[in-house]
């Protein structure tokens, strides 16, 4: 069951719709079998606008749907959707989040707040599916009949579409991982263009500790109503480049199971991930493609593989100090973020987990 149960679309709300990840939330859920657009909202700066007055929209044009839609407050007040898809910055998700899911509504976030309290659901929705199921435990704990649910740092979430089928079947004990993160990962408008223009920046902001915090819990075991995450060693050196969207990840790994490259090269091209998150409909074919070439995955040629849902994943080979490296590529705005909150929406309707009777209105 995907649809409302009076066969109509389930209208959702996007919170921080003026944002990078708020206006890619717009695209991806324009047409949407299951979701219906019906309420934009930002900050009181942009409340009382229309859209495209409130909105500096950034790719292709903005779907006529939208246009005249008047930016409301993310107040749980002015908004009536049961689903609610945040974009908005931490500090300001703080507070409003909980503020949704105490009014009784699915909050779908893309924001740090609250990934890594033991009751919220830190999704890949690819990788770890699972953990949507301390959906029941979260509200009896709360005491809210909605839920907050999160998916991943852009660059954790890239780099556990590889990492994910491989710890299952090896064990990852040791992770070296660099990453190369795009500009569109900062927001709009980000990074000045004089500081990233021919240049690598080697820091963002928090980025390292939370790419390795996040990965031990995805990566990790659900145990009732918690997660305990995977004992693994992460080092991570986090640095953002001069490209648009998709961020790349070079990792050294080192397993328990001592497989070799051409054994993570098999597994990874013959992974299909979970049936039940194939029959989604914003879930690609395949959720890694593998790429042969030696210079490849390029964000430039390859982010958009599986319509931005799909990591690329490239030079698997042996590695002299740990087991095996390799790259991995995926669009941060679609797979790390807007295109992942989607997907868990997507699992939840089907799950029937939306249909509850504080949704049904
Ligand atoms: P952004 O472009 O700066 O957009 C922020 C949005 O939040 C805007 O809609 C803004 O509305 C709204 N907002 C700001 N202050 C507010 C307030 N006090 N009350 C209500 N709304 C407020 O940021 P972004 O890049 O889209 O990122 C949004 C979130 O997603 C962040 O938590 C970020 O860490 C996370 N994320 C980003 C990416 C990425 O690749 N960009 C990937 C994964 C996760 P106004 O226009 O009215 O100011």
């Amino acid at each position: 069951m995907s649809l409302r149960p009076d066969g109509s679309k389930w209208p959702v709300a996007i919170l921080g719709a003026t944002g990078a990840v708020g206006q890619t939330f717009v695209r991806l859920l324009e047409d949407h079998p299951w979701f219906e657009i019906a309420e934009l909202c930002a900050s009181e700066r942009s409340a009382g606008k229309s859209y495209v007055d409130a909105a500096h929209w950034l790719e292709g044009a903005m779907p006529a749907a939208v246009r005249d839609l008047r930016v409301l407050p993310c107040d749980p007040s002015s908004v009536r959707s049961p689903i609610v898809f945040s974009a908005l910055d931490a500090a300001t998700a703080h507070d409003v989040e909980p503020a949704f899911a105490h009014a009784g509504r699915m909050v779908l976030s893309n924001a740090k707040s609250y990934r890594m309290d033991p009751d919220v659901p830190l999704v890949v929705p690819d990788v770890n599916p699972a953990h949507l199921d301390l959906v029941p435990g979260q509200r009896e704990s709360r005491g809210w009949t909605g839920a907050i649910i999160t998916n991943a740092n852009f660059a954790a979430a890239v780099a556990a579409m590889a990492l994910g089928p491989l710890h299952a079947a090896f064990g990852v004990r040791t992770i070296f991982a660099a990453t190369m993160q795009a500009t569109s990962g900062a927001g709009y408008p980000g990074v000045a263009s004089l500081d990233i223009l021919s240049n690598v920046i080697p820091y963002i902001a928090d980025e390292e500790p939370k790419i390795e915090a996040e990965l031990r819990k995805i990566l990790g075991t659900r145990d009732g109503s918690r997660v305990i995450e995977a004992p693994i060693a992460v080092s991570t050196h986090a640095n953002r480049v001069p490209v648009e969207h998709g961020h790349t990840v070079c990792m050294s790994i080192g397993f328990e199971k001592k497989p070799s490259a051409a054994d993570v090269d098999e597994l990874l091209r013959s992974w299909r991930g979970e049936a039940e998150v194939r029959g989604m409909p914003s879930a690609p074919e395949r959720p890694i493609v593998m790429s042969d070439r030696p210079d490849r995955p390029q964000p430039r040629r390859d982010v958009n593989t599986g319509k931005g849902m799909s990591a690329v994943v490239g030079r698997v080979r042996p590695d002299p100090v740990l087991d095996v490296r390799l790259v991995v590529l995926g669009h941060n705005v679609v797979l790390g973020a807007a295109g992942a909150s989607v997907l868990n929406a997507e699992l939840l309707a089907s799950r029937g987990v939306l249909a509850g009777p504080a949704h049904a209105r």
